[in-house]
């Protein structure tokens, strides 16, 4: 009788299954906190091969992990030690497939990155907004698994927000297709939402259909000093109420971000002296140039005069934009080479993110003497990564695996006291699944394990991800 990999090997010629040689790149996650060890990975390159591949695996009785730029953070996208998984790449799916320009929407493979998909948009003259640091590795079938955010979720929304249809390969094998292009269709339950943030444990998304928008006509970034988080929101709300929908981007980064940044990568520039809190702001506008830089020149202006801001500089070509884009995206490659670190990606409503921030901050110093907290993220979206370097000085492992559970038991449970989110953006992946178990509340659980009993009754996608 033939085994899984004869046929697989039968299926998809034998250099797309792969048993051999360093496999590190599909079986060690991103940030080399988790590795297993794959039967065999598997690189199918169309929808069909994806659904014969998840009939083999049914009938072997092998579980299948789909994986696309393998940049997720929360290992989900990585095999178990068993060496009895699939692990399946999207990668070779990376065609963008039609771009419709009067009905704004573009329809892709799942193994696009995210950059060849905001390329395609912007060669026909139009924007994909979807923007994170992993851009140049990560899919889009992973943006979607994972419903990831990024820096213009402000204005634009995360990727569930963008996404209009999907192609599905269900764990029988058969194809839900749904790569309409529709803003509005109420016929019935709502089957791709079901998928976007799924992260690989109810279907393998092979493609989908994105929302475009015109690319704006000017662009203007500013960084901005203020003294505390209190005066970063007292910022926004001014941005807000002033810029309305021009308003795209609104990233805060506290001294510490910035000084690990100065520190392990001292050639990038940074224009404004150290302040506690430094914002990124960002603007996207219909018309000139000329007149968007005056209009962000105004608010600034206002702001320093209110003394919510202790100062601010505009960047005045593109490439002073991107400079200043490059020092934020730099955090967490600074915070990796000074060593591991305990990492929350936490939201709580805006309104509540300077008291949190407060009290949190105080009680960590408590708990966790000379602990650094290196605190960034999405101010706009209520989304911050407050994370917690070990003391200077001391080694990062020790100190992770002394104190991290007690970090993490601190954060999440501030968090839920401030109706907030203990994953923002990440996912749960096999990280958090004790996480989701205690918060997300015994409805809500019920109902997640019936439609995964639903849709995947003998768990053969990504088990034990999300769900234990
Ligand atoms: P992978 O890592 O390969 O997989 C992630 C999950 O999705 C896994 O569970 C996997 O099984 C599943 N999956 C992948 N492809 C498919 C598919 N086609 N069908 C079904 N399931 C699939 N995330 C944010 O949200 N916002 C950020 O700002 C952000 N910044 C980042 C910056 C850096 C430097 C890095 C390394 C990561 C960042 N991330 C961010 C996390 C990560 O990039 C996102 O989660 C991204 O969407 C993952 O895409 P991927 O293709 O790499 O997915």
């Amino acid at each position: 009788m033939k085994t899984l990999l004869d046929e697989l090997r039968e299926h998809l010629g034998v250099s797309q299954v792969m048993t051999e040689g360093d496999l590190t790149a599909y079986e060690q996650d991103w940030r080399k906190r988790f590795r297993g060890r794959a039967l065999a990975v598997v690189r199918p390159g169309t929808t069909e091969e994806v659904a014969k591949v998840v009939r083999l695996c049914a009938k072997h009785g092998a579980s299948l992990v789909p994986q696309g730029g393998n940049t997720g953070l929360v290992g989900g996208g990585v095999p178990n030690e068993t060496g009895t998984q699939v692990l399946m790449s999207l990668q070779r799916l990376n065609r963008v497939l039609s771009i419709d320009s009067a009905n704004l929407t573009l329809v892709a493979q799942a193994g696009c990155t995210l950059q060849a998909v905001q390329a395609a948009a912007q060669e026909a003259g139009l924007l994909f907004p979807l923007s994170l640091a992993s851009e140049g590795s990560c899919t889009l079938g992973g943006n979607l698994a994972t419903n990831a955010g990024g820096t213009a979720v402000l204005r634009y929304g995360n990727a569930r927000e963008l996404c209009l249809g999907l192609e599905v390969v269900l764990a029988n094998g058969q194809v839900l297709k749904g790569l309409s292009g529709l803003r509005k269709d109420n016929t019935g339950y709502d089957l791709r939402n079901l998928f976007i943030g799924s992260e690989g444990t109810l279907g393998i998304i092979t493609a989908a259909t994105m929302k475009l928008w015109p690319q704006p006509g000017a662009r203007c970034t500013a960084l901005i000093t203020c003294r505390t988080l209190d005066a970063c929101v007292n910022l926004l709300a001014v941005a807000q109420r002033h810029l309305g929908d021009t308003l795209t981007g609104f990233e805060a980064m506290n001294r510490l971000s910035l000084a690990l940044v100065a520190q392990h990568f001292p050639q990038l520039t940074q224009p404004l002296p150290a302040a506690d809190w430094t914002v990124l702001l960002e603007t996207s506008h219909p018309c000139d140039q000329a007149q968007a830089q005056g209009e962000l020149e105004q608010v600034l202006a206002q702001t320093l005069e209110a003394d919510i801001a202790t100062d601010a500089v505009m960047a005045q070509t593109l490439a002073q934009g991107r400079a200043l884009w490059h020092l934020r995206e730099s955090i967490p490659l600074a915070q990796a080479q000074d060593g591991h670190n305990i990492k929350h990606d936490i939201a709580v409503p805006v309104s509540a993110i300077a008291p949190f921030v407060r009290e949190t901050d105080a009680l960590l110093a408590q708990a966790l003497p000379g602990a650094r907290l290196v605190n960034f993220g999405h101010l706009g979206d209520g989304n911050l990564h407050y994370n917690v370097q070990a003391p200077e000085g001391q080694a990062s492992d020790t100190f992770l695996r002394d104190n991290e559970e007690r970090a993490h038991r601190l954060v999440y449970d501030q968090v839920k006291r401030f109706g907030g989110s203990f994953s923002a953006e990440h996912g749960i992946g096999s990280l958090k699944l004790n996480e989701l178990e205690s918060q997300k509340g015994e409805v809500a659980l019920m109902l997640m394990r019936r439609l995964k009993q639903a849709l995947d009754p003998s768990n053969l996608l990504n088990p034990g991800r999300v769900l234990r």
